[in-house]
């Protein structure tokens, strides 16, 4: 059987609008992200995968047994079906660039979105290769349908090459992974495997098993109201002391634009108040948990003593943990990375350890009790009009995985 080449599922995949929303209270958050689980499953029925469904919720799940007689733990790939609700997603016209000269690339014909190569100095490291963009109006979608398009051109390697060991294989292909909510409705048991990878990262033999820890936090302060006019030593305004606090943070530092790499942050991203009371919300993230810990201290303290400088007023601050990094639980599997690494060099790649500012899917099911690393799908400038990725890139994590799945059948 002739099954499509890489290319062909991708350009298949970005074509359809999968774009989920930030506001929407369904789940999924959009009804179109079922139409490219539709398209999938008979694709992954074809391969020959059993037990291939499309769950009320969304959720594309397909196993696949080992072809080996001897015991093989069951790994899962993951990668989701949406695409960021930050740029329309909608009627993406793929482009390609091919043979690649180093130049910058015009994306739309009023040459208003341009992919240049001082912005982005990886571009120099793909001279000769096919670089496949959006046309300017739309984002690509390679996040995340270029992890799609691995995973299936993997399995479809695998279909060709039954004289491959290979483990039980399951896959997962999650709505919603964008807005946060990728793995709300999904369990490990579901899953059914006892490791997994997320395919969903950047760069060419990156390897991401680390996340920021996320708390988030809220300061509420009391103030007391009284007629303007008959204010006189008596009015304490909440407005002033939320106001106060603000301007009392770290100026040069704990921020997001002025943090990078592993630096934590911490960041007030809405406030709410009148003069009784008012409310700061802030989101805290850091790499370790004694530095999140750290941060809210800080706030804390601050708190305190800015209240004080206002008699009368009285304050409160309240944490709720949101995620926590998922090195935390990776740490106690030290084989799931280690057959990573030699994937990627097995594929004639350098190894890239990196971290994650942000959290994934992936360390939420850590923490449900499946240990699941980020992988490489060679894309760039996720979530905007700029977004690219090498064809060969693609072709390379599909190599990486069939190596991944060779290694754990052994
Ligand atoms: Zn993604």
């Amino acid at each position: 059987m002739k099954y499509p080449d890489i290319l062909e599922r991708f350009l298949s995949y970005v074509k359809i609008d999968t774009q989920s929303s930030d506001t929407s209270e369904t789940f999924p958050s959009t009804a179109k992200q079922k139409d490219l689980a539709a398209n999938l499953k008979p694709e992954l029925e074809a391969l020959g995968l059993q037990d291939v469904q499309v769950t009320p919720w969304g959720y594309v799940l397909a196993a696949w047994p080992t072809n080996q007689k001897h015991k093989v733990p069951a790994i899962a790939l993951i990668a989701h079906l949406d695409t960021s609700p930050d740029v329309s997603g909608a009627g993406v016209e793929p482009q390609l660039h091919k043979n690649y000269q180093g130049q910058d690339l015009v994306l739309s014909a009023g040459d208003s979105v341009v992919l240049k190569v001082a912005e982005n100095p990886l571009l120099k490291e793909q001279i000769g290769k096919t670089i496949i963009t959006a046309s300017g109006n739309t984002l690509l979608g390679a996040d995340d349908k270029a992890g799609i398009a691995e995973i299936m051109d993997a399995l479809t390697y695998l279909a060709e090459h039954p004289e491959i060991p290979r483990p039980n294989i399951k896959i997962v292909f999650t709505p919603d992974e964008e807005t946060g909510r990728g793995v709300e409705h999904i369990s490990v048991f579901e899953i059914g495997a006892e490791i997994g990878y997320t395919v969903d990262g950047e760069h060419l033999g990156e390897i991401e098993d680390e996340t920021f820890c996320a708390d988030s936090l809220e300061i509420h302060v009391f103030g007391i109201n009284v007629h303007p006019g008959m204010a006189k030593d008596k009015m304490v305004n909440a407005v002033k002391i939320a106001a106060r606090i603000i301007e009392k943070l770290p100026k040069n530092a704990l921020s997001p634009e002025t943090t990078e790499k592993r630096e934590g942050y911490v960041h007030p991203n809405q406030i709410n108040g009148n003069v009784e009371t008012a409310t700061v919300k802030f989101i805290i993230r850091d790499f370790t948990k004694k530095g999140l810990k750290k941060s809210e201290k800080m706030i804390e303290k601050l708190t305190a003593k800015v209240t004080a400088q206002f008699p009368g007023a009285k304050s409160e601050v309240k944490v709720s943990e949101s995620y926590r990094n998922m090195k935390v639980v990776l740490d106690k599997y030290p084989d799931v990375l280690a057959k990573a690494e030699q994937a990627v060099a097995m594929a004639g790649l350098k190894v890239l350890r990196s971290s994650i500012r942000g959290g994934t899917d992936g360390a939420k099911l850590c923490f449900m009790g499946l240990p699941t690393p980020n992988l490489f799908t060679g894309g760039h400038n996720f979530h905007s009009k700029q977004e690219w990725i090498a064809l060969e890139d693609m072709r390379k994590a599909s190599e990486v995985l069939v190596n991944l799945m060779k290694i754990w059948a052994e």
